[in-house]
């Protein structure tokens, strides 16, 4: 054990606006100990190369706040997710995951808050959606979604590679589907109903990051590229997303639960302008009323329906409890900052 290394790869969020994009780099570290958070140590970077900072002062921390086996470098290797913090030890402005803490430790953890992210995205090759033909449209929407056969799901290799990815890493990974627009996918991370699984929403937000992550890197590997443009092709063709589905102990209680949920889209229908800001650059070519999306400028709750700003599954409403989905997030939006909103809002927790 004594002169083993083992590699660290420290990810954290960049200060690229309007869209934060992810960063990396590798640390090598010897440790001949069984490997706990401890082992991971705060690490420096240049934040004048981020967006985070000026050259003459271009210091910033990184401080890993969670571990996951890494999957890409092998056994023994780990993904290091990390919190950006200034010199002062002050969380850095970029860091929303503070800022979502911060929310859960002012009231927003009492009430045992759950998420399942359902994020999907485009695959991009030669400047075009993977699988378009060099001229022209393929054939319009309608046979794509959830399709088997490669003159209509374009990508399944790289999408399974990297579900099993996600699964070795030991995320709450909960499925994949071909989407509606040819070389859309997505992929979930959320609560699957397993015995002692933890989907607390900071842990999802920080899984769905690394779930993006890996996709990121697989699809690298593959020469194809990921976007997470809200309208990656401009027309007839549905928008990315990232609906956001929501629970709490009271919306989960078999007493509580649909009045939880109706309480819940009273005090979201008071903030749909708050939201909506937080919820992704360029929303409104998406949020259009069209592609199975409300308006952004209105705000509507329906029981099934997908042209609802929130939208209550049939199961829930069968039951009368369980869970809403916010379909409102786009697929750039930051995981934490839809965390934040919907916590801040549903659960009246004021920071500040
Ligand atoms: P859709 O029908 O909208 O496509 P999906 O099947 O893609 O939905 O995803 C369902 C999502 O709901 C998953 O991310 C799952 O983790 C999440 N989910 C299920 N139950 C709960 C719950 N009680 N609280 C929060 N999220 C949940
Ligand atoms: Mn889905
Ligand atoms: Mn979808
Ligand atoms: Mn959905």
């Amino acid at each position: 054990m004594d002169n083993k290394v083992i590699k660290a790869d420290y990810i954290w969020l960049d200060g690229a606006s309007p869209t934060q994009q992810l960063r990396s780099k590798v640390k090598v570290i010897p440790c001949g100990q069984a490997v706990d958070l401890s082992v991971f140590e705060e690490w420096g970077f240049d934040g004048s190369s981020t967006y985070q900072a000026t050259g003459h002062d271009s210091d910033l921390n990184l401080r890993p706040v969670c571990f996951y086996p890494d999957p890409v470098r092998g056994d023994g290797n780990y993904l290091v997710m990390c919190e950006v913090f200034t010199p002062d030890n002050e969380p850095h402005p970029t860091n929303s995951r503070a800022q979502l803490r911060r929310a859960l430790e002012m009231g927003g953890e009492a009430q045992d808050p759950w998420a399942g992210y359902e994020q999907e995205y485009t695959f991009f090759k030669d400047g075009r959606p993977l699988g378009w033909p060099e001229n022209g449209y393929p054939a319009p929407q309608g046979p794509f979604y959830c399709s088997i056969g490669s003159q209509v799901a374009f990508g399944r290799e790289i999408v399974e590679e990297h579900l099993d990815m996600c699964l070795k890493a030991g995320l709450l990974a909960y499925g994949t589907n071909a989407e509606v627009m040819p070389g859309q996918w997505e992929f979930q991370i959320g609560y699957r109903g397993g015995k002692g699984e933890n989907a607390s929403i900071l842990k999802m937000a920080d899984e769905t990051w690394i779930a993006r992550y890996l996709l990121c890197l697989v699809a690298e590997k593959h020469g194809v590229q990921v976007s997470f443009d809200v309208k990656p092709v401009k027309g007839d063709w549905n928008g990315a997303g990232m609906h956001t589905n929501f629970s709490t102990k009271a919306t989960r209680d078999s007493k509580s639960g649909m009045k939880a949920i109706e309480d819940a889209i009273q005090n979201l229908s008071q903030r749909h302008k708050e939201h909506i800001a937080k919820y992704g650059a360029n929303n409104h070519e998406r949020l259009t009323g069209h592609h199975e999306t409300c308006s952004i400028n209105e705000f509507r709750s329906g029981v099934a329906n997908r042209g609802c700003s929130i939208r209550i599954p049939r199961s829930v409403a069968t039951k009368g409890y369980g869970y809403f989905e916010d379909r409102r997030p786009g697929a750039n939006a930051n995981p934490y900052d839809v965390a934040f909103m919907l916590v801040s809002t549903v659960l009246n927790v004021r920071t500040s």
